[in-house]
C-alpha cells in the first residue's frame, strides 16, 4: 500500500474549505472585536441577560483559556466563554457569547437537532476511533466486507457533522435577532456581529464537506476492490 494520488483529488478541497473557513472567523473575529458593542455589556452580560429573558436560570458562565474556546456543555450546564468572549465588549465578544446562549437555550427548550446530536457523541466518538483501523485491517486482510463496516462507521462521522449544521445555524439565529431585540447591539451593528457568526458557520460547513468527500473517496475505493479487482 503506497500514497494514493487519487486521494490526493479528494483531500486537497477539502483542505482548502478548511484553512479558508478558519481565516475567515479569525478575521471576522478580530475585525469586529475593535468594534463596541452599543449597550456596553461584556458576553458574559450578555450571554447571561439572553438566558435570562427565556427564562433560563441554571446555567453557569464561566471563564477559560484560550482563544474561540467557547462552548456550551449539555451535561453540567456550564457556558464557557474564552478570555476575549467574557471579558470583551465588542460585537465579536457579545454575538459569540450568545451564540453558546443560543446552544443552553436549545438545551432548555429540547430542540430536537441538539438531542440527536447529543444523542449520537457517544457512538461517533467510538466509531471515528475505529474506522481508519478497521479500513486498514480490511485493506490489509483484503476483506471487502470488513472494508465497508470500516467505511459505514466513517459514515457516521459524516453524519454526525451533517446533523451539526442546524443546531449550529439555529445558535447563531438565536443569537443574532436576541442581541438586536435587547438592544445589546444597535440595529446597524447587527448584519456586523452577524458576519462573525456566519463566518463561524462555515468552518461546520467545511467540516462536513471534507468529511463527506473522505467518505466518497472510501466509497471510491471499496467499490473499486469489489467490481473491478484490487490495486
Ligand atoms: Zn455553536
Amino acid at each position: 500500500m503506497g500514497f494514493d494520488p487519487v486521494y490526493l483529488l479528494f483531500a486537497a478541497p477539502a483542505m482548502l474549505l478548511s484553512f479558508f473557513a478558519s481565516m475567515r472567523v479569525k478575521s471576522a473575529f478580530s475585525k469586529y472585536s475593535k468594534v463596541r458593542a452599543f449597550s456596553g455589556l461584556t458576553g458574559a452580560q450578555a450571554a447571561l441577560q439572553m438566558l435570562r429573558s427565556n427564562g433560563v436560570t441554571d446555567v453557569q458562565v464561566r471563564k477559560i483559556s484560550g482563544m474561540l474556546t467557547d462552548n456550551y456543555n449539555p451535561t453540567n450546564k456550564v457556558l464557557s466563554l474564552s478570555p476575549e468572549v467574557h471579558d470583551g465588549t465588542s460585537l465579536s465578544s457579545v454575538g459569540v457569547a450568545c451564540h453558546e446562549a443560543g446552544h443552553a437555550l436549545q438545551h432548555a427548550s429540547g430542540y430536537t437537532w441538539l438531542r440527536l446530536r447529543s444523542a449520537m457523541v457517544p457512538i461517533t466518538s467510538i466509531s471515528s476511533k475505529l474506522s481508519m483501523w478497521v479500513i486498514l485491517l480490511g485493506c490489509t486482510l483484503q476483506m471487502a466486507g470488513l472494508i465497508l463496516i470500516g467505511v459505514a462507521l466513517f459514515a457516521v462521522g459524516f453524519l454526525f457533522s451533517v446533523v451539526t449544521l442546524p443546531v449550529e445555524w439555529d445558535a447563531s439565529a438565536r443569537a443574532k435577532a436576541h442581541i438586536v431585540n435587547s438592544g445589546i447591539v444597535s440595529p446597524e451593528q447587527g448584519s456586523d456581529a452577524g458576519s462573525v457568526l456566519n463566518a463561524a458557520f462555515l468552518t461546520y460547513i467545511a467540516a462536513a464537506a471534507s468529511s463527506l468527500l473522505t467518505l466518497l473517496y472510501y466509497l471510491l475505493r471499496s467499490g473499486a476492490l469489489n467490481g473491478r479487482g484490487r490495486n
